[in-house]
């Protein structure tokens, strides 16, 4: 076991900040990412002019600015390992949100913690989680997928790995590449619940909750702009092995219903689902919904 503690002064050696910065809204920058930047000898960007915008909003004059992107992530992972070696403070920004999702920052922590330096994160804003949690689908359990393959083959390989998992599962897509995705989310995991979370923390935030195919289908009218994180139910009952293990197992009737009616579903549909996944008539279903009103009420 290597031990490391973030704020003890007992090594020479610098420090590599992975600082999360704002998916949209400039205002979920945290008062420690600007602190940690400010005093950061020189920040590490995957898009230099990108950051440049950011550090005059939050008036960062000091650190010298150099560019980590995945083209030159090689040769400038050589300069920052030699800066932490001198024993400087390096931040990492990506281009929005938390260094290392679904962006080159990975490799400059690897080489950093496989060194023995210091790597301490600055949480803030990640468009996974963003989505996931209003989402309205379980987040217990999830896996963040990130970005598919870009060939439908491929994607379609890689999705049959994940056919059978029973947490909600999180992708990333580019625009263009949207409505070919849901197709294969479509013929691989079948038609399940989603959410899109679109242009997150942004002025055209939206989210549109329902079922794969109405998604499909609502992407042949409609061409996909802006930014978007698919969050996908998991396989759920089909996988399940017992009926301790299905998603709804610790709900009430009242409580099942009302996470349909989240996903998507009308009340009625979602009665009449949750009758039919739990074995029971629809009437006893749709009385303790009537009890539960009532008690809210
Ligand atoms: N590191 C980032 C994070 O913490 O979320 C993700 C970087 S990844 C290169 C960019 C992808 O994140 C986009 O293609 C989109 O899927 C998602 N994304 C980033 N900002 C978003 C936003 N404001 N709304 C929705 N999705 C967003």
């Amino acid at each position: 076991m290597k031990r490391i503690f973030s704020y003890r002064e007992e090594t020479k050696a610098g420090t590599l900040f992975l600082v999360a910065t704002p998916i949209g809204n400039l205002q979920d920058m945290t008062f420690r990412a600007v602190e940690v930047l400010r005093q950061s000898a020189v920040i590490a960007a995957e898009d230099t002019r990108q950051t440049r915008k950011l550090m005059s909003y939050f008036h960062i004059e000091g650190p010298r600015l150099i560019s980590y992107h995945e083209y030159n992530k090689q040769r400038a992972a050589a300069e920052i390992l030699a800066m932490l070696e001198q024993g400087l403070a390096v931040s990492l920004v990506s281009d929005a949100g938390t260094p290392g999702i679904s962006d080159p920052g990975e490799d400059i922590v690897r080489a950093a913690v496989v060194r023995g330096y210091r790597v301490v994160p600055i949480p803030g804003a990640c468009a996974g989680i963003a989505a996931l949690v209003a989402s309205g689908l379980p987040t217990g359990q999830f896996s963040f997928v990130g970005f598919l393959p870009r060939v439908s083959k491929d994607r379609k390989r890689e999705l049959e790995r994940w056919n059978r998992q029973r947490e909600t599962l999180v992708f990333y897509e580019a625009p263009h590449r949207l409505r070919e995705t849901v197709n294969d989310l479509l013929d691989v995991l079948g038609d399940r619940q989603v959410t899109v979370a679109r242009e997150l923390t942004k002025r055209y935030e939206e989210f549109a909750r329902g079922t794969l195919s109405e998604l499909a289908e609502l992407l042949q009218t409609e061409p996909a702009k802006g930014e978007y994180v698919l969050v996908v139910a998991g396989a759920g009952e089909a996988a399940a092995d017992g009926p301790d293990e299905v998603w709804w197992a610790n709900l009430t009737a009242a409580a099942h219903v009302e996470r349909l009616v989240m996903q998507g579903m009308s009340k009625k549909e979602a009665v009449k689902q949750a009758a039919k996944d739990r074995g029971v008539p629809k009437r006893d279903v749709y009385n303790q919904v009537l009890a539960q009103e009532q008690e809210n009420h």
